[in-house]
C-alpha cells in the first residue's frame, strides 16, 4: 500500500466501506487524491507511465480575470463543464504512456486503469464509462456531477 487511508476513508480497496460516504466537498477531495495517487502506483507495477493533464480548475479566479466573455466562452477557456469535478478538485486527466508512447484513444491499458478506479470507492466514476469516452478522466461523483 502506498500509504495509509485517513480513519474516516473505511476499508480502502472495497467498493463500499461499511455503508460510510464522505459527507462533504472536502473529505471527497482528499478521497480523490488518495485514489489517484492508489491509480498511479497501479500504473507504475504495471510499467506504465501517466503525467498529470487537466486537473483542478481554478474557475473563481478565471471569472475574475476574465469578466467580459459569455458562459460559452468561459467553457472553453476552461476546458471543461463550468461548476464541474475539475472545479470542485475531485477530477483529473491523466496522460497515458506505453512502452514510451502515449496513448491518446481507446486501448485495454485504459479499460484496466478504469477498472482499478472503479475498485477503489463506490463513489469513483471512469470517463470510460461516459457517452463521451473520455478515457482519462478520473473522478469522485458529487451532487450529480461525475
Ligand atoms: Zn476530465
Amino acid at each position: 500500500m502506498l500509504m495509509s487511508a485517513p480513519a474516516w476513508w473505511g476499508d480502502v480497496g472495497t467498493t463500499d466501506p461499511s455503508g460510510w460516504r464522505p459527507r462533504t466537498l472536502r473529505h471527497k477531495q482528499t478521497l480523490f487524491l488518495n485514489c489517484i495517487a492508489r491509480l498511479i502506483n497501479h500504473a507504475h507495477c504495471q510499467g506504465w507511465e501517466l503525467t498529470p493533464s487537466d486537473f483542478a480548475v481554478d474557475e473563481e479566479r478565471i471569472r475574475k480575470v476574465v469578466r467580459h466573455c459569455t458562459q460559452a466562452e468561459l467553457q472553453l477557456i476552461i476546458g471543461h463543464r463550468l461548476g464541474g469535478c475539475h472545479s470542485m478538485k475531485i477530477a483529473g486527466d491523466l496522460n497515458l504512456f506505453i512502452k514510451g508512447r502515449i496513448k491518446t484513444t481507446h486501448c485495454p491499458e485504459w479499460d484496466v486503469l478504469g477498472k482499478h478506479w472503479k475498485s477503489l470507492h463506490s463513489l469513483c466514476r471512469w470517463g470510460g464509462d461516459f457517452a463521451s469516452k473520455d478515457y482519462n478522466h478520473f473522478s469522485i461523483t458529487h451532487g450529480g456531477r461525475s
